[in-house]
């Protein structure tokens, strides 16, 4: 099985619109055309495969329901590995591998928070809804524990479990089902209704990529951090504390496109709740810009593919006349934090600041672990990275 087994590609008429319209290449027709055509039949495009930023937003403009974000990421996949070239820093960021860097970072966090972790691997007794915290949320696990707005929540996290974002993303479809199929494992013993999905990512994965890629279901409800927090604001269960008093404009993750409209309208409903004024950029919804994560996967030169991707999104924020971006995506806020004093951008991480708006003390905000990554890269046996054999599989 693979990501494009799941769709029956005999439905492409080879219209060209999911490259026509891609905010990234947006191709004249004709170009479209034989672009999809070759990829179709040769599996092999030198410009989707030197300009492609996966970012699924595609996905959005097939008339026939096929995901060529998907077909793209297989076939450059495809020819990476008949050239041997798949960077070792790849499987290294996937959660559940013998060496994973998410391994090397809890390891590096107190111990207070390595006891927290381990209660979260606990299967929670029943209750009505859990939070479940992801991979990165879990750098935030003192503050999360210590949450008054999310203290009704119990949680749950182990640390070797994972939605399979970055395994699908970097595109490992192996990976990313052994993976889902031991966090599906955990997740059955869970006695709940509902899900919190603490990261955006987690909530795209669990409630849209397993379900119309993968076929899986879950047994209960999933819903969004924001939604929640949307939920208790309107029931007057949480009221504002300290406004942020901020006009800010606001990066998109790549999983908007997929989610839709409500999940971006929740996003920017709760934030403005919190005392913000946001200034749209040209590029967002289904259009969006990627802030470049994914783009990894043509180089090794990681500091010169981020910031071919990133200098488009800084130059567009820049045109707004306003200096700061606010970011829901964790990924997307590690992978900004790298660039954004050099484009002169102050970067705003969404779930921080608005659990502090409503009245949480933020201690370990995500902006201050960044370095946890980079000492994690560096514990790495082939730091500053080589090309690895390309079967990749959680162990
Ligand atoms: S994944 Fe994004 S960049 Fe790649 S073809 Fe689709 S819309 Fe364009
Ligand atoms: S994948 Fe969809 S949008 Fe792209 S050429 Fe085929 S039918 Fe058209």
């Amino acid at each position: 099985m693979s990501y494009t087994k799941l769709s029956d590609w005999s439905k492409c008429t080879k219209c060209g619109d999911c490259l026509v319209k891609c905010p990234v290449m947006q191709m004249e027709r004709q170009e479209a055309v034989a672009e999809i055509t070759a990829l179709l039949e040769i599996g092999y495009s030198e410009r989707i495969f030197n300009e492609c930023t996966f970012c699924f937003n595609c996905n959005k403009y097939c008339p026939e329901n096929l995901r060529p974000h998907e077909l793209i990421l297989e076939k450059f996949m495809d020819a990476r590995k008949k050239k041997g070239k798949i960077s070792a820093v790849i499987p290294y960021l996937f959660n559940g591998m013998q060496t994973s860097m998410w391994k090397d970072i809890y390891a590096m966090l107190s111990k207070n928070e390595q006891s927290i972790l381990k209660k979260w691997s606990e299967i929670p007794s029943p209750s009505k809804e859990i939070l479940w915290v992801g991979c990165i949320g879990r750098m935030s696990c003192f503050d999360i524990e210590n949450s008054t707005i999310l203290q009704e929540l119990p949680k749950f996290g182990p640390p070797d479990l994972c939605c399979g974002e970055l395994a699908y993303r970097l595109g490992s479809w192996k990976a990313y089902t052994d993976t889902v199929k031991k966090t599906l494992r955990a997740f059955e013993k869970l006695e709940i209704e509902r899900m919190v999905c603490y990261c955006g990512s987690c909530y795209n994965y669990l409630s849209n990529i397993l379900k119309n890629v993968y076929g899986k279901k879950l047994p209960f409800k999933l819903i969004s951090l924001y939604e929640w927090l949307n939920e208790k604001r309107e029931s007057g269960k949480i009221t504002l504390k300290k406004p942020l008093n901020l006009k800010t404009t606001l990066h998109e993750s790549c999983y908007v496109s997929e989610l839709g409209n409500e999940f971006a309208q929740d996003l920017r409903t709760v934030y403005k709740s919190a005392g913000v004024d946001i200034v749209e950029l040209s590029h967002h919804g289904d259009c969006n810009l990627s802030c470049g994560a994914v783009s990894v996967l043509r180089t090794l030169n990681l500091p010169k593919s981020l910031f071919k991707e990133q200098s488009k999104k800084y130059k567009e924020v820049k045109k707004t006349g306003i200096r700061h971006m606010a970011v829901n995506c964790p990924g997307c806020f590690i992978t900004l934090s790298f660039t954004n004093r050099f484009a002169g951008i102050k970067l705003h991480y969404m779930p921080d600041e608005l659990l502090e708006a409503y009245g949480d003390k933020i201690t370990k905000p995500l902006s201050k672990r960044i370095p946890l990554f980079m000492l994690a890269f560096m514990k790495h046996p082939t730091f500053p990275f080589k090309h690895v054999d390309a079967e990749i599989s959680i162990r």
